[in-house]
């Protein structure tokens, strides 16, 4: 028997993905570049609990040593999905395939690859007569285990031959938990980007639940105890999403070895794997001001830098943190300006989207990408559902800013956000993300920037030329600013 699809890369997240495919009834073919891994696979298959391998799960699942058996063993058109390490490995993995396939066949990778290299690969793998698809799958081992947020671009003509395996292995929502969150993104790295841009908003919705953590207990002095009532509080509201949970989670957790709060124990220096920097780097090529997410990235930058700030804490000076309002304000305060700096993040995140789709000529459906992430994917939030009821009501909508509900949603935080960023910048405690997100907020609604002394300087020491309010826009006026002094 042949098999449906076959996966190539048995890491975590390909094996997740496999039982995914073969728990839903598909056959599925597997290979590896280190045989035992294939092996061990396989075989410990029966071995494993039942919520993990379904019954019959095992028999739909069959491993092979070489490409060529592994392509042999597939129907027709072929399609053969790369879970690799992204870069090179994809490229290695793709040449390999490459005489073994049929014109018509479909090759899907599915791991965190650039976009600009699925770009490429969408259109070399055209010209040899292949159909590829570049997919960002979000979630991590388990998403890829129960169901992941699927985000699916590159050659649309490969897009039916996996629709129906991916919206069945993809997490549901909805009210009857039917709707697939997998469609069709865009064509050639629009899946990836949209993945890219996802793990962008993933840096900045944790920096910015980093933040209220970082004020309520310095600034009111709360304990993990009482942290995790009020992080348990929020996530029965509108900040309902698995972020939110998972910390509320985290405030419970004691390590057995010294009966601490684990939390505490734990070095300030965060890691990162690249993806939201690569959102900010392409930001910046796009011209872009996707700020708040570039502000928790350089946040993770500065955490690295423990060394120097413990030798920085001990010379530099700041205020005494005080506090003598009332505390319960200060708390709803708190979840106001997470809210709403929350969403100037989002609002940034479809502005970038919307200029990359552009740049590119993709067509983008900013409220079908609201719903892919609405399931399965560490984003995951009610709010999504906001921001998909926004962009129906209005597909061309500019920026999420002015969408009457956020509008509404944004007047009414304000105050408490403005107060929060107020007392944050008074007690010294910093706040990178709720500030980039307030300031942003300020500098749109602003009909008049100083650029206007700006382009003065610019053409004083550059003779860079500038526009004129009273004149026609692009025509341009040049001042000896030296001469008129
Ligand atoms: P990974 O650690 O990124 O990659 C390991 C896999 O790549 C192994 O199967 C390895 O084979 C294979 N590999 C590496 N170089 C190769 C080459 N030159 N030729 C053939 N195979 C090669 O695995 P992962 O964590 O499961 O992630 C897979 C992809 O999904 C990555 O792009 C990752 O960024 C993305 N992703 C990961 C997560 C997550 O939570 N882990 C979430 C979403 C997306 P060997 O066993 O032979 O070394």
């Amino acid at each position: 028997m042949k098999h449906d699809i076959g996966l190539i890369g048995l890491a975590v997240m390909g094996q997740n993905l496999v039982l995914n495919m073969a728990n839903n009834g598909f056959s599925v073919a597997v290979y590896n570049r280190t045989t035992s891994v294939t092996d061990e696979f396989v075989n410990d298959l029966p071995d494993r609990p039942e919520d993990v391998v379904h019954s019959g799960t095992a028999d739909r699942i069959d491993g092979y040593h070489t490409v060529e058996e592994f392509v042999q063993n597939l129907k027709t058109p072929r399609r053969v999905m790369i879970m690799v390490k992204a870069g090179g490995p994809v490229d290695a993995v793709i040449e390999q395939l490459k005489p073994l396939l049929d014109k018509g066949d479909i090759i899907i990778d599915g791991g965190n690859s650039e976009y600009a290299d699925t770009n490429r690969r969408t259109e070399d793998l055209r010209e040899s007569g292949f159909r590829f698809i570049g997919t960002g799958v979000s979630g991590g081992e388990e998403g890829a285990l129960k169901g992941p947020s699927i985000m699916p671009g590159g050659d649309k003509e490969g897009w039916p031959f996996v629709k129906d395996i991916f919206q069945k292995i993809s997490a549901k929502v909805g009210p009857n938990n039917d709707i697939p969150c997998c469609e069709w993104v865009g064509e050639a790295g629009a899946g990836h980007y949209v993945k890219m841009v996802h793990n962008g908003i993933e840096y900045g919705d944790m920096q910015l639940i980093c933040e209220a953590y970082y004020i309520l207990k310095h600034t009111l002095g709360l304990s993990n105890e009482e942290l995790y009532q009020v992080f348990k509080e929020w996530n029965e509201g509108k900040l309902e999403s698995y972020l939110i949970e998972i910390t509320r989670d985290i405030f419970t957790v004691k390590d057995p070895e010294t009966g601490n709060y684990l939390v505490d124990d734990i070095l300030d220096t965060a890691k990162q794997k690249g993806t939201g920097k690569w959102m900010s780097q392409h930001a910046l090529d796009l011209g872009v001001p996707t700020t708040l997410i570039t502000e928790a990235v350089y946040a993770r930058c500065l955490s690295g830098q423990k060394d120097a700030r413990v030798r920085a804490s001990k010379v530099l000076e700041g205020p005494e943190v005080k506090f003598d309002g009332d505390k319960k304000q200060f708390i709803d305060d708190v979840r106001e300006a997470l809210y709403a700096s929350k969403l100037v993040s989002y609002a940034q995140g479809y502005v970038q989207l919307d200029a990359a789709a552009k740049e590119f000529g993709w067509k983008l459906n900013n409220g079908d990408i609201a719903l892919l992430w609405r399931g399965g994917c560490i984003i995951r939030s009610r709010f999504l559902q906001d921001i998909k009821a926004a962009f129906d009501k209005n597909p061309d909508l500019e920026n999420l800013l002015l969408d009457d509900f956020f509008k509404k949603a944004i007047d009414e935080a304000q105050p408490s956000w403005r107060r929060v960023v107020a007392s944050a910048v008074n007690n010294g405690l910093p706040v990178p993300g709720f500030g980039a997100a307030l300031t942003y907020y300020d500098g749109y609604r602003q009909d008049r920037l100083p650029a206007n002394l700006l382009q003065a300087q610019r053409d004083y020491f550059g003779a860079h030329t500038y526009e004129r309010v009273d004149k026609e826009r692009g025509e341009t006026f040049h001042t000896d600013w030296i001469r008129e002094r």
